[in-house]
């Protein structure tokens, strides 16, 4: 069987996860392949090259990254006959709460109670909870999403005690600095806030951090997702997805 299209690009991020995981002595993380701007028969490729690497025996299925409610309902209608796990990884406006309740298996944005009661209200009684992350804003950036450090504790708690979510950890998009030291800072920051919370949550399993350019950084820090686009399926064409 010849090699799918992003086969070579996938070998090599896993090989960098594998690297990274095994030089701090921390288990490979899971990879979420970013997929925002890229076509529907691109995910199905990459789907593709997933299942051939057995990536999927550590997780139930490829999972795929979206910024934008939209986009991501008109792939997931062009590839419904896969099986794939959709991941919301931008930010989520409250009148487009029960799209995404309903459209995704875990919303990795959750900065706010307003969302928490939405997506709980909407997620349908036929699906599984809705698997959810609170992002933290961990660089204090003014243009950015995300909550205070601080107002974790107290999001979580409203997360926890909605039947039809389930948290599962934390989010960050840590500010690119051009200091390694302060990007690690960044990184070893959520780590702590995550053992915190993890402490009081023992559902807690995942902390997602770490793109293209800094998947070695997240996981020495202790990442236990890694959001890769650009490294799986190349440069985006589109200005508005940076
Ligand atoms: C686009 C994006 C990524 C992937 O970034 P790359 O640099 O292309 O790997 C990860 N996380 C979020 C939230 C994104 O918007």
């Amino acid at each position: 069987m010849p090699d799918s299209l992003y086969a070579q690009a996938l070998r090599d991020v896993l090989q960098r996860l594998s690297s990274a995981a095994a030089a701090s002595g921390r288990p490979r993380p899971r990879l979420l392949a970013v997929s925002k701007t890229q076509p529907a028969t691109a995910v199905a490729e990459m789907a593709a090259a997933l299942h051939a690497m057995n990536v999927t025996a550590v997780a139930p299925a490829p999972a795929f990254g979206e910024n934008y409610v939209q986009e991501a309902l008109a792939k997931q209608e062009a590839l419904a006959s896969e099986t794939l796990e959709w991941h919301l990884i931008g930010h989520l406006q409250s009148n487009k709460a029960r799209e995404a309740a309903t459209a995704f298996d875990w919303v990795q944005t959750v900065d706010r109670d307003k969302l928490v009661a939405a997506l709980a209200r909407h997620r349908p009684d036929d699906r599984p909870p809705l698997n959810v992350l609170v992002q933290v804003n961990i660089d204090d950036e003014a243009s950015k999403h995300g909550c205070a450090p601080g107002e974790v504790p107290a999001l979580a708690a409203a997360i926890a005690a909605q039947p039809r979510l389930l948290l599962r950890g934390l989010m960050a998009i840590p500010a690119p600095h051009p200091d390694v030291a302060h990007r690690r800072d960044a990184f070893a920051r959520m780590k702590a806030l995550f053992d915190a919370l993890a402490g009081q949550y023992p559902q807690i399993d995942t902390l997602s951090m770490g793109m293209s350019d800094d998947i070695e950084l997240a996981v020495a820090e202790g990442a236990t997702m890694v959001r890769v686009g650009t490294a799986l399926f190349g440069a985006r064409q589109r200005a508005q997805d940076s």
